[in-house]
């Protein structure tokens, strides 16, 4: 994907070896999530867990991705994480708020 919008802040670009690689994987994995960035699912990468409140994290992102983005980098994947839990109705009150407030701190 790519941050076209607005003068958003744009991500580095992910290597043609880990697009194909993770094309492949996808195909292999069929039905499991996957990293926003890289597209590689979580049955072959790790995913990096933001910890937003005590008990809970989310992950749009894999540790190798996340760990080459800044925090500002990052926000457009934890937005697409909400935009996409919010389609399907499994956004509580104050939950967007957190978890943006934790990807900004870094988390
Ligand atoms: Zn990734």
């Amino acid at each position: 994907m790519t941050e076209s919008t607005s003068g958003r802040v744009q991500s580095p670009p992910v290597s043609a070896q880990r697009r194909a690689l993770a094309a492949i994987a996808r195909a292999a994995a069929p039905g499991y999530g996957y990293c926003y960035r890289c597209e590689m699912p979580w049955k072959f990468t790790e995913n990096h867990t933001t910890w937003y409140s005590e008990r809970r994290g989310c992950f749009p992102l894999c540790e190798p991705c996340w760990v080459v983005l800044t925090p500002e980098q990052r926000l457009p994947f934890y937005e697409r994480l909400l935009h996409e839990w919010h389609a399907e109705r499994q956004v509580e009150g104050g939950q967007a708020e957190a978890i943006i407030g934790a990807a900004v701190a870094g988390g």
